[in-house]
């Protein structure tokens, strides 16, 4: 299949940016346009030694100082965040500096923060490293790290200068988390283009064997899907919501299990409770609802939810943050292709969904 340099054009004004997704783009010279002198480098302990030697071969007449945190999701801390501007500050980097994410969405959502807020704002640029991050983080401008008392309770909307996709890395990473990364791959489709879901169907296998040509193409569509849904609403005042499909079970999920289950999965076992609860009121085809069920379940993602009380269902839903006066308000889809943010407040209802998917 095609091995040439997809773009696309996140449409934001004097703030557009271009995504490059390719195979092998990591040793491309330049990486990315217009690169100031001081350059940061935000990575972690795992991508570090895989894939920084190839980033820095192509940045050798820039000072790039190389700033790596631990692995995992503590690592978007405030502490992690404070060290890192202690090292911006050592080198003297100034306001024309860049910031560089090369990692997944926990590198690419602390880095973003910083770059955000070094002195009112610097440079920033994303090299995701994993598939969600490739298909989502990246794209799209949200940053944020997390405080004790919640996620991504720290951030804010910055778009970076440019995203750069090469998916060759995508290699090394482990079955689990390119599963979820798939996750939010149906997602777009469920949500926004009929015909890319078919795609997927239609390229289960070669998905599953990472084919470099079909994830071009998987990766492409999803930044197309979520750069058009940016570039309408930035602020998630309206149509942005309709990317949380089956995050507001899914985060329930992650809440009560969050040492067994990954966000990815958790958003698949939500989403089919959605597609359940659509099905349900009459307005999601039986044939729709198990399409949906059976793509996710082919990509290796878990389609029940884990049995929990209604109770406390209800008690992490109602912290969602698309809560209006009380009421959860829930992304649901209508068909393959199509979904509406909707207030829910018959808990009855709810419930039967839930229940009828979890085991
Ligand atoms: P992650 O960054 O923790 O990466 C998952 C694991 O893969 C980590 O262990 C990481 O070290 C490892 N890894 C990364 N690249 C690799 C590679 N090429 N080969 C082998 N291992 C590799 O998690 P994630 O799933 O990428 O991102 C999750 C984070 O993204 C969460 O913090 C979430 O809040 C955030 N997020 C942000 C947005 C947004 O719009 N900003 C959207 C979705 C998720
Ligand atoms: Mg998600």
């Amino acid at each position: 299949m095609q091995k040439t340099t997809q773009q696309i054009i996140v449409g934001l004004g004097e703030r557009s940016y271009a995504i490059d997704i390719g195979v092998g783009l990591l040793s491309r010279t330049p990486l990315f346009n217009v690169l100031p002198h001081q350059i940061l480098i935000i990575t972690n302990t795992v991508v570090g030694p895989l894939y920084l030697d190839q980033v820095r071969a192509q940045l050798a007449s820039h000072h790039v100082v190389v700033h790596t945190i631990d692995d995992g999701e503590s690592a978007k801390s405030l502490a992690n965040y404070g060290a890192i501007m202690d090292t911006l500050i050592q080198y003297n980097f100034n306001r024309d500096c860049a910031v560089v994410a090369l990692g997944g969405g926990v590198v690419g959502d602390l880095a973003g923060f910083v770059a955000a807020t070094y002195q009112r704002g610097v440079r920033f640029y994303q090299i995701p490293t994993t598939l969600l991050a490739q298909v989502d983080s990246s794209v799209g401008g949200k940053t944020a790290i997390n405080h004790p008392g919640g996620k991504n309770m720290v951030g804010a909307f910055y778009q970076p200068q440019g995203v750069l996709i090469d998916t060759n890395c995508l290699a090394s990473l482990n079955d689990r988390d390119y599963a979820c990364g798939l996750a939010e791959v149906v997602k777009y489709g469920v949500i926004a283009d009929a015909e890319f879901f078919a795609w997927l169907e239609a390229h289960v296998n070669q998905l599953n064997a990472r084919d470099s040509g079909a994830l071009t193409y998987a990766i492409q569509r999803s930044c197309e899907i979520k750069a058009d849904i940016v570039a309408a609403d930035e602020r998630e005042q309206s149509v942005r919501a309709l990317l949380n499909l089956g995050h507001t079970f899914g985060h329930a999920i992650e809440a009560a299990h969050y040492d067994t289950w990954k966000h990815g999965e958790a958003v698949a076992a939500g989403t089919v409770i959605a597609a359940k609860l659509m099905h349900q009121l009459g307005e999601l085809s039986a044939a729709d609802m198990a399409r949906i069920e059976a793509l996710l379940q082919a990509f290796q993602l878990p389609v029940r939810a884990p049995k929990m009380p209604l109770a406390q269902w209800q008690a992490f839903m109602q912290r969602d943050k698309k809560v209006q006066d009380g009421t959860v308000r829930l992304v649901l889809p209508t068909a393959i292709g199509a979904a509406s943010l909707r207030p829910m407040a018959d808990w009855q209802v709810i419930g039967q969904a839930i229940t009828a998917m979890s085991t």
